[in-house]
């Protein structure tokens, strides 16, 4: 159980919860990767996925790689901070990831869809949201096609959950046009370090 007085005791400073959603394909990662790199006690969660390594994916670093099977079982368990299905597989946070670097009073950012990021808002109503949005759904295409991750059809799911993503925005506690990157990771870096 999250220790929501400890938050709120000025003496027992712990961290706060930072969580990025957008379509994939807006830039998260890129984002994310700066904000690591350049903001210091920013720690990144890593998800739990059902889905396979990509080349050069390491278990552990990008995700813990589980299978359906474990998934399910850590549902039933209850260990996941929030869980969702996209793109076909299964995608979550584990509750005791997040709360052990809070309460060492580090900042968490977690990259998750937008199903999840509402869950968050649910159980840990003091999260900052932030959305990244792109300029256009066109350039949205193109930098997923130039990325090179995907096959055709795993690219067309993606896109067509980006309208679904995309639809849901104004929940969000900010939102950052990902248009030119250095200005888009200033916008982050502000909303962490405010
Ligand atoms: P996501 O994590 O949201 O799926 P990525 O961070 O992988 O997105 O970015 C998708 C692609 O777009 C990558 O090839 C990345 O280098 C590129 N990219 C990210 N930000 C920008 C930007 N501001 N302008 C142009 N290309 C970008
Ligand atoms: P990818 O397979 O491209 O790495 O990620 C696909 C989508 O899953 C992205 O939108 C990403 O934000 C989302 N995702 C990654 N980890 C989690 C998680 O732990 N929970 C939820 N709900 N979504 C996640």
């Amino acid at each position: 159980m999250y220790r929501e007085n400890a938050r709120t005791d000025s003496e027992h400073r712990v961290g706060k919860l930072f969580v990025l959603s957008g379509p994939s394909g807006a830039g998260k990662g890129t984002l994310r990767e700066r904000a690591l790199a350049d903001i210091p006690g920013l720690v990144y969660s890593v998800s739990c996925t059902t889905r396979q390594p990509r080349p050069g994916e390491i278990d552990g670093r990008e995700y813990r790689f589980i299978t359906h099977e474990q998934f399910r079982a850590w549902i039933a368990e209850g260990r996941f901070l929030e869980y969702a299905h996209v793109h076909d597989d299964m995608y979550g946070t584990l509750k005791a990831d997040v709360l052990r670097e809070l309460d060492a009073g580090r900042s968490v950012l977690l990259e998750i869809d937008v199903q999840g990021a509402l869950q968050v808002r649910e159980k840990m109503p003091e999260a900052v949201l932030v959305f990244v949005d792109v300029p256009s759904v066109e350039e949205l295409e193109r930098r997923l096609r130039g990325r090179h991750t995907e096959s055709e059809s795993a690219l067309q799911v993606r896109l067509a959950n980006a309208l679904k993503e995309l639809a849901l925005k104004d929940e969000y506690d900010h939102i950052i046009v990902n248009d030119e990157l250095a200005s888009a990771c200033e916008q982050l870096r502000r909303i962490i370090t405010q």
